[in-house]
């Protein structure tokens, strides 16, 4: 096993019933006569049709809780692979399918879409959109996509570069696509699209790089835009697209839109159809350093909020910011519940989140009230919520405009996209919690000059990557060579006692979403490889099955011909297998990345597909000349540019590819594949115009040290020890 210099986690250092829904069966499966008559009146009667995964979470409310209960804490240990789909991808997959009457919609790396036949797997159409791989600079977090939706026929799915796609459900013929971005920015779409009243609603991502949030509300039919709710106002002097941007530029101050401002609304949506109220999260502030972002101060509307629109005109009801004046990467775009809760003596109709910021949060949903915000994970940099105002109170530690701190949780918060589930019979909400630590440097041009040039406009949130890693290896020092590990959870929370029930914790950091049933159970595949199911009661292990591929998707359940299958997709990917991924405890770490779609039925016989193991040996790196001076610029340079997609200090997640394990090939066009993009159709972009050609032969250097360094630690540990 190759030694690791640090623990990788720390690195970044260092997501009414339609006669049709009665009679599933009568539409042929494989043909799309299910799809043509999914609409509002069909997902808001969901529950009669528990057969079909009709929405993203499900239902309207997102509660990825299924009636379904054929597959139950009785018999769950019969389950068995019923099929596999090779989806011919080694990065990460996050969708949820869609399942309708017998077909599943669902997507994956590159925003490719597929049709399958949901009792066999087979093919039944893909369409690739064939996204210029160049874009992959753009993307915080891996080239993923967390599903498509279904409406009359049609099937809405995002691009990687910013396009909304229109597919016929039943051929994949695409019928139109919108460009939903400005095209000179670094906007992505990950997140999946919502269709509600004929409005097909998607948001987009680039807080790290740079963007101003926003969501769009597009004609189902036409394409045509109806609406879009910009989350921060850009530049008074352009004028206010809405008004609600007039009473959020009163919270800002410098100027804020030369950084873009971030909220960006990259993932979470839900919405009641009875309050016609659609609730949408927001993201993180660009820069996140609030004092570089907004100097001077001010809460920074609507960064991290939940908001409450009108479907139809995309007017604000109502706003709730978990994190003012957001300084962390603490978005509130983490997945969003509704459910009905008694709470002190009277149902409530609440909506729940657990954001990044380490507070489970329930609200009124109807009028926004803070009912409770308590810790579900570890937080230093709030002692608490204020009731009374509904804010944070933040520590001391929670300032790091002078000096660095160490703050729980990172940046990647204490629950990311990995949705979450609420089971309505056992009342508790399952997390896929998180307790990582971060470092948090401030800007040292900032300090020295008070501005910040964002010279790169790439991956440049208004901290100091030098101070960081240079930090965090004394820190280690001090520690005595490794830091504690950031950890991974499956916690049961009880959102009325307002308290962790049960909790497991898992060998990896970063896992995946999760599923519960009216059969008791509770579904979760893990990053070390495993696809789980527990007693939603209890948290017993039930039934446990390798996959040797991590899973960070959520898995689904349905029906067909009187069957019930739960699917998942399994491939490991996003920010926390990408640039903090410690490959010790990922499957990424010993086995190829080969993306499936797995389905499981009880009595199901299919072998599961064979994984390969990596080859893991460090190839020896030519020697190349450079000046301690050159190495360290190379080192900086590669913790600017090339730690977010290949890990911190050299060591991959297992994604995409090990530097350290380049071969003599690779390595003699390294210049021409960093500087030029030669390979830029791979995923790899060029990055000629962020770098200068000695910055690209420094980055090389730093890299064929590293190499040379864990070759020699990995040939020592394997040489027999003395007698
Ligand atoms: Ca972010």
């Amino acid at each position: 096993m190759n030694p690791l210099p640090i623990r990788k986690t720390h690195a970044f250092l260092l997501a009414l019933l339609s006669t049709a829904a009665v009679h599933a069966d009568t539409a042929a499966p494989g043909r799309g006569g299910g799809a043509a008559t999914v609409d509002g009146a069909r997902i808001a009667a969901a529950d009669s049709e528990p057969q079909n995964w009709l929405a993203h979470g499900r239902t309207y409310g997102e509660q990825r809780y299924s009636p379904l209960a054929r597959i139950n804490d009785g018999n769950v240990e019969q389950l068995g692979l019923a099929w596999a789909f090779p989806t011919a991808t080694t990065r990460g997959l996050q969708a949820s399918p869609i399942v309708v009457d017998g077909t599943m919609y669902t997507t994956g790396t590159w925003s490719v879409v597929w049709a399958l036949d949901a009792k066999t797997g087979r093919e039944l159409w893909t369409y690739d959109p064939e996204v210029p791989r160049a874009w992959g600079r753009h993307l915080c977090c891996d080239a993923v996509n967390r599903g498509a939706a279904v409406w009359k026929g049609t099937v809405y799915s995002g691009t990687i570069d910013g396009r909304l796609l229109a597919l016929d459900a039943a051929t994949g013929k695409k019928r139109w696509e919108v460009n939903t971005i400005d095209r000179s920015k670094p906007y992505s779409i990950t997140g999946a699209p919502r269709v509600v009243k004929g409005k097909v609603l998607i948001g987009n991502g680039g807080g790290e790089m740079g963007v101003r949030g926003y969501l769009s509300a597009y004609d189902a039919v036409t394409g045509q835009l109806a609406w879009r709710f910009y989350t921060v106002p850009g530049n008074p002097k352009d004028g206010f697209e809405h008004p609600e941007l007039a009473e959020a530029a009163k919270t800002w101050k410098g100027e804020w839109w030369v950084g873009g401002g971030g909220g960006t609304v990259w993932d979470s949506m839900a919405y009641d159809p009875e309050l016609d109220t659609l609730y949408v999260g927001t993201g993180n502030g660009a820069p996140w350093a609030r004092d570089i972002r907004s100097p001077g101060g001010g809460d920074n509307l609507y960064l991290s909020s939940i908001l409450a629109l009108d479907p139809d005109t995309g007017r604000l009801k109502w706003h709730y910011q978990t994190t003012p004046a957001e300084n962390w990467d603490y978005t509130a775009t983490q997945h969003i519940v509704l459910a009905d809760l008694a709470l002190g003596g009277k149902t409530r109709k609440v909506l729940m989140q657990a954001p990044k910021n380490g507070f489970f949060y329930v609200l009124d949903r109807v009028t926004g009230e803070l009912l409770s915000a308590d810790k579900y994970a570890p937080v230093t940099w709030a002692s608490h919520v204020d009731m009374k105002t509904g804010r944070p109170v933040e520590s001391e530690i929670a300032d790091y405009s002078r000096e660095m701190r160490l703050i729980v949780p990172a940046a990647f918060g204490g629950h990311n996209w990995n949705p979450m589930a609420f089971n309505p019979k056992t009342g508790l909400v399952y997390i896929p919690a998180m307790q990582p630590m971060g470092t948090y440097p401030p800007s040292e041009e900032f300090k020295r000059t008070g501005k910040y040039s964002r010279r790169d406009m790439f991956w440049n949130p208004g901290i100091d990557w030098n101070t960081a890693i240079d930090a965090t290896l004394d820190l280690m020092k001090q520690m005595g060579g490794t830091l504690p590990p950031d950890r991974g959870y499956l916690k049961a929370w009880d959102p009325v006692l307002k308290k962790t029930v049960w909790e497991i914790e898992h060998p990896a950091f970063w896992n995946g979403g999760l599923l519960t049933t009216a059969g008791n159970l509770l579904f979760q595949g893990t990053g070390d490889g495993r696809f789980v199911a527990y007693a939603a009661d209890t948290g017993r292990i039930l039934w446990a099955l390798p996959t040797s591929v991590g899973i960070v998707a959520a898995p689904v359940t349905y029906e067909v011909d009187g069957e019930q299958y739960v699917a998942v997709m399994a491939g490991y990917g996003g920010a926390g297998a990408l640039t903090s991924g410690d490959p010790r405890t990922m499957a990424t770490g010993r086995y190829v990345n080969d993306g499936h779609v797995l389905a499981f039925k009880l009595g199901g016989k299919t072998a599961m597909p064979r994984i390969a193991e990596k080859d893991l040996s460090i190839p020896e790196p030519p020697a190349l000349e450079a000046t301690p001076a050159q190495l360290e610029n190379g080192k900086y340079a590669y913790m600017r540019t090339c730690m977010v997609c290949h890990g911190a200090l050299v060591v991959s997640g297992g994604v995409v590819p090990d530097l350290r394990m380049l071969n003599a090939a690779k390595h003699s066009i390294f210049k021409e594949i960093v500087y030029d993009g030669v390979i830029h159709g791979a995923g790899m972009p060029r990055l000629g115009d962020l770098l200068t050609e000695q910055d690209v032969r420094d980055i090389h250097a730093y890299v064929a040290a590293r190499a040379a360094e864990d070759r020699a630690a990995a040939l020592a540990a394997a040489k027999p020890a003395k007698p």
